[in-house]
């Protein structure tokens, strides 16, 4: 380490709140070196033994939980109780997978000859990295770092920029629960290209698990491809929120409000595009600006129920997404504003034309775009015309209407009758240009394993 470090600042108030060490692509290739140096006794170690550590690790994060939740919050600003749900939430991922590592079968297939034995076993990747975003600073990592090492692989990390605070406190945590030196290390970094090519063009490096932008996440993939590296790919979304005029409108409502302004409009699950039936249109605008309007906005630490966005530029956005739809002839029905640079205010918009930039990119702040549908085939045409494919919500009570939705939407995750849809047992991921691979689940690991046939001959005496 040469002695550079970056500041990290509470986006809340604007404090700097902690500065950390600044790794360079140097320090990167020293951790590559030490998480291959350690992974042949990792992976050599039983997967009960993996799976105890990894338990004592959820422990010790559970008994922390008040700690690492207020850590969350001062790095990136969401309010406190979602910050403990997501503690809880990462911490999930290592009891699940420390389950899952006792899990990893192999097979035996009917040999195609006599005297002939083919088997299958699935062994660790290697060395992994992760890449992971500022929005769930704590559970986006443990979503990989989990299977990752129940698998018997080893792995680096480089949080965000924006928030390092998080990732660090589980690379403590997960020494003392027993993790060896070397085999989960943490990256915080003010120079992500430099790091992040460090990972890509290693080859002792065999794998890639990125959450972060569409953007990003396609530059990186061609810097894998030079050593053919796996890749797992947790990208961008634009998830249509579709309301029939059949629905529940009161569960409508509860799952628009949990699914758009969590975390400040700042998850890739978010709902991004409101479609709501002609018939039942203006009773839920209402109602819903109502709700919306009503929100608490405020540091997350002192009850604020929609905390800041990230930073200056996530702002801006916001701010040039709503003047093109307004100035397309959008109506603002409630909130509109920035409040002191840090915060906007929570907003719902009608009368949106198609092909206003709110409607075709990642939001990413508390702004709810609704728009009115006549017929089944109209919404469904509406809700899959984008290249993105990650999440996508239905509300109705029709049973045939809720399967034919299901179906028809190209999406990786459908929330129906349902505004949250992340579970540790679930499938997380999307198609298209949402990405690749699958997190959690019974299914999460594989991305971790590789197969290995062996074919055994000559068993005659
Ligand atoms: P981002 O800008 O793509 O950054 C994600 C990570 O990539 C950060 O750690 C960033 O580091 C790093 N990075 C940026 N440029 C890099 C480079 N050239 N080489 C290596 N690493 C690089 O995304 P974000 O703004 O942090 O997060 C928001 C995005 O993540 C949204 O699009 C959201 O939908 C997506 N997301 C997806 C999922 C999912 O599961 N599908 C979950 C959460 C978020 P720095 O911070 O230092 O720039």
């Amino acid at each position: 380490m040469d002695g550079r470090r970056f500041a990290v600042t509470n986006p809340a108030t604007g404090e700097e709140i902690a500065d950390v060490a600044d790794c360079s692509r140097d320090d990167a290739e020293a951790a590559i070196k030490a998480a291959h140096e350690a992974l042949p006794a990792w992976r050599a170690r039983s997967a009960a033994d993996r799976g105890a550590i990894l338990r004592t690790w959820h422990d010790l994060m559970i008994a922390d939980e008040d700690r690492l939740a207020r850590l969350i919050t001062a790095e990136m600003g969401k309010p406190l109780t979602e910050a403990i749900g997501e503690v809880r939430y990462g911490a999930a991922y290592l009891k699940w997978f420390a389950e899952e590592a006792e899990r990893i079968y192999g097979e035996i297939i009917p040999a195609s000859a006599g005297n002939t034995k083919i088997f299958v076993s699935r062994e660790p990747v290697g060395v992994c990295a992760a890449i992971t975003p500022w929005n769930f600073p704590s559970a986006m990592l443990m979503r990989k770092v989990a299977p990752a090492l129940a698998a018997g692989c080893t792995m680096l990390a480089k949080p965000a920029e924006d928030t390092p605070l998080s990732a660090i406190a589980a690379a403590k945590l997960a020494l003392e629960a027993g993790v060896p030196p070397g085999v989960f290390s943490v990256l915080p970094c003010s120079q992500p290209a430099a790091v992040g090519a460090a990972l890509t063009e290693s080859d002792l490096v065999r794998k890639l698990s990125f959450t972060g932008s569409t953007q990003v996440g396609r530059r990186l993939l061609a810097d894998c491809a030079p050593t053919v590296k796996r890749v797992s790919m947790e990208l961008g979304g634009n998830a249509p929120f579709i309301i029939f005029d059949d629905a529940d409108i009161d569960a409508a409502l509860e799952g628009a409000m949990a699914s758009k302004y969590r975390n400040a409009g700042q998850t890739c699950v978010c709902a991004n595009r409101f479609y709501v039936h002609r018939a039942v249109h203006d009773q839920f605008c209402e109602r819903f600006a109502k709700r919306v309007g009503a929100l608490k906005v405020g540091d997350g630490a002192s009850g604020g129920e929609v905390g800041p966005l990230i930073n200056r530029a996530a702002l801006d956005k916001v701010i040039r997404l709503l003047d093109d739809a307004t100035r397309r002839g959008a109506r603002i029905l409630t909130g509109g504003a920035p409040i002191d640079d840090r915060f906007f205010e929570p907003t719902v918009i009608v009368d949106v034309p198609p092909g206003s930039a709110i409607l075709e990119e990642e939001i990413f702040g508390p702004v709810a775009p609704v728009i009115p549908f006549d017929t089944e085939k109209e919404v469904i045409a509406a809700a899959n015309a984008t290249p993105f494919g990650l999440a996508a919500y239905c509300y109705t009570r029709d049973l045939g209407r809720a399967w034919r939705m299901s179906d028809a939407l190209e999406y990786g995750m459908v929330g129906m009758n349902d505004g949250i849809i992340s579970a540790v047992s679930a499938p997380f991921g999307g198609i298209k240009q949402s990405g690749m691979g699958r997190e959690g689940s019974r299914h999460g690991i594989d991305d971790y394993l590789e197969m290995k046939y062996v074919r055994m001959g000559g068993l005659s005496a």
